[in-house]
C-alpha cells in the first residue's frame, strides 16, 4: 500500500474566552494544519500539527505547510509504513519535526484503517481505555489560580499544571502557596510550567522559598546550559519540555541525568514513530513523562491519547489536550474529549476520529 495523494488543509481554531497567557506570549487563536493522504488501494489517513503560535516553539503554522509542500511530491509513492516514511522524509528535508509529525500520524491512521487495528495497537497496544488527563491553567492572579484548581480537582483531574514567569516572582511564589493550599490534601499532583520564563536566579529562590510543596517544576529557563547549572541546586524534581527537540537531545538529557522526566509534545518530537521511543526510553530508565501536544483538534487528540494509552501508567504524567479550551470537534460523533479529568481511548481502526472535511474547505495545495 503506497500513499497516492497527500491533501494541505488550513484550520482556524479560536480560543475560547481567550486569550490563553504564558510567560512570553498570549493566545487569541490557533492555525492549525491537516494532512490527508489518500492511499493505492482507497485507503485515507489524516495527521495534524498545530505549533502554539511563533514564539513557542522554533515551529509556525505558516513553516509547517511550507515544509509539506517541501516534502509531498516526494513522499508519493512511497510505502505507508511509519519507520519508512520517517526515513524518506529525512531524505526530502533537514529538521522540520513538527510538520513532518503531520504526516507520521496520518501514516499510521492509514495503516490502521487499512489492516483493521488501532494506532495503539500499532504502537505496541493499549493497556487502558482511559488514559488520566491534567488541567493547565494560564498565567493568573493567586487567588483566581487557586480558586481554578480547587474547581478542577473537584471535577475529577488527578494533575494540575499551572503556568507561571513573565511577571515578579514573588507573585508567582504566592501564587504556588494559595494553589497547595487547596489541593495539597487531596492526592492531586501539581506541576509548574514557567514555559522557559523564569531566569535561574527565579528557579533556584523558588525551590529554595518552597521546599515543603512537592511540585515538579517544568521547562524553568530559557536553554539547556541554564538547566545544567540549576539542576545540582534544586529541590525539586526538573522536567524538561521546550528543550527536548529531538530524539538526540532527549537521549543526552536522560544519560546524563540532567531531568526527571518530561513535558513530551508528539509534533516537536516527529510524530508517533519517533514518540514511541522516547515511551520506551523512558521506561527504560524509569521517567515520567506527558504525551501531548501544544495544540490541536481531535486529531492531534486522539494521536496523543493513543500514545499515553500503550504508556507504561506508573510513569504517564498525563494527556492533555487542547479541547477544552477550543469550541467544537472535527468529529462530531466520536469526538475525543476529557470527562471527570480522564479521556476515553477512540475505538476503532486507527485513530478511531473521522473529520468532517467540510470544515477545513477546500485544500490548500494538493500532490
Ligand atoms: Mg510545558
Amino acid at each position: 500500500m503506497k500513499i497516492k495523494e497527500i491533501h494541505i488543509y488550513q484550520h482556524d481554531l479560536p480560543v475560547k474566552n481567550g486569550p490563553y497567557t504564558m510567560a512570553n506570549s498570549k493566545v487569541w487563536a490557533l492555525d492549525t494544519t491537516l494532512v490527508k493522504i489518500v492511499t493505492d488501494t482507497g485507503v485515507v489517513g489524516w495527521g495534524e500539527t498545530c505549533p502554539l503560535g511563533p514564539t513557542y516553539a522554533e515551529a509556525h503554522a505558516a513553516g509547517a505547510r511550507a515544509a509539506l509542500f517541501e516534502m509531498a511530491p516526494g513522499l508519493i509513492g512511497t510505502d505507508v509504513l511509519p519507520l519508512t516514511v520517517q526515513r524518506t522524509m529525512s531524505t526530502l528535508l533537514n529538521g522540520h519535526n513538527y510538520a513532518k509529525a503531520a504526516i507520521d500520524i496520518a501514516v499510521h491512521d492509514a495503516l490502521g484503517k487499512a489492516i483493521g487495528l488501532s494506532v495503539s495497537t500499532l504502537l505496541g497496544g493499549a493497556v487502558t481505555d482511559r488514559v488520566p488527563s491534567y488541567y493547565a491553567t494560564g498565567v493568573g492572579a493567586p487567588d483566581d489560580i487557586a480558586r481554578l484548581a480547587a474547581t478542577k480537582q473537584a471535577e475529577g483531574y488527578p494533575r494540575l499544571q499551572i503556568k507561571v514567569g513573565g511577571r515578579p516572582v514573588e507573585i508567582d511564589i504566592e501564587t504556588i502557596r494559595k494553589v497547595w493550599e487547596q489541593i495539597g490534601h487531596t492526592g492531586m499532583r501539581l506541576a509548574i510550567d514557567c514555559n522557559r520564563g523564569w531566569t535561574t536566579r527565579d528557579a533556584l529562590r523558588v525551590s529554595r522559598e518552597l521546599p515543603d510543596i512537592p511540585f515538579i517544576m517544568e521547562q524553568p529557563c530559557n536553554t539547556l546550559d541554564d538547566l545544567r547549572k540549576i539542576r545540582p541546586l534544586l529541590q525539586h524534581a526538573l522536567y524538561m519540555d521546550e528543550n527536548s527537540v529531538d530524539l538526540p537531545t532527549v537521549i543526552n538529557a536522560v544519560g546524563t541525568e540532567l531531568v526527571d522526566g518530561f513535558g513530551m509534545k508528539l509534533t516537536r518530537i516527529g510524530g508517533l514513530q519517533p514518540m514511541q521511543t522516547v515511551r520506551d526510553i523512558c521506561e527504560a530508565r524509569s521517567l515520567h513523562h506527558t504525551c501531548d501536544d501544544s495544540w490541536g483538534g481531535d486529531i492531534i487528540a486522539a494521536a496523543c491519547t493513543h500514545l499515553g494509552a500503550t504508556a507504561h501508567p506508573r510513569l504517564l504524567e498525563g494527556v492533555w489536550l487542547a479541547q477544552p479550551y477550543i469550541d467544537g470537534h472535527y468529529d462530531q460523533k466520536n469526538p475525543v474529549k476529557i470527562e471527570n479529568g480522564h479521556i476515553a481511548v477512540p475505538t476503532g481502526p486507527g485513530l478511531g476520529v473521522t473529520p468532517d472535511e467540510a470544515l477545513f474547505g477546500t485544500s490548500v495545495a494538493s500532490f
